[in-house]
């Protein structure tokens, strides 16, 4: 199990957000297209091997917005990501 930050300087206001690795978003930190991402857009961080390291990597990471995708609080909530 393991967590990872995709931060991204795209679109709107510089931001991070946790993923867990299984997340179709994140794919153990090769994203959606699994590596085929356009690095000057945005890069992934980790793995991190808990949360709460995932957290406070996130919170030292000098940007406009932290958020978590849904998958960490179904994590959270479920102990795995499935819905
Ligand atoms: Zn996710």
């Amino acid at each position: 199990m393991s967590f990872f930050i995709y931060e991204n300087w795209q679109a709107g206001p510089h931001k991070v957000v946790i993923h867990h690795g299984s997340c179709g978003h994140c794919n153990d930190g090769t994203g959606r297209s699994r590596g085929n991402y356009d690095r000057s857009h945005g890069d992934w961080r980790g793995p991190f091997s808990s949360l709460d390291e995932a957290r406070r990597t996130s919170a030292s990471i000098p940007v406009a917005v932290h958020n978590e995708c849904p998958c960490v609080g179904r994590f959270e909530s479920n102990g795995q990501i499935a819905p």
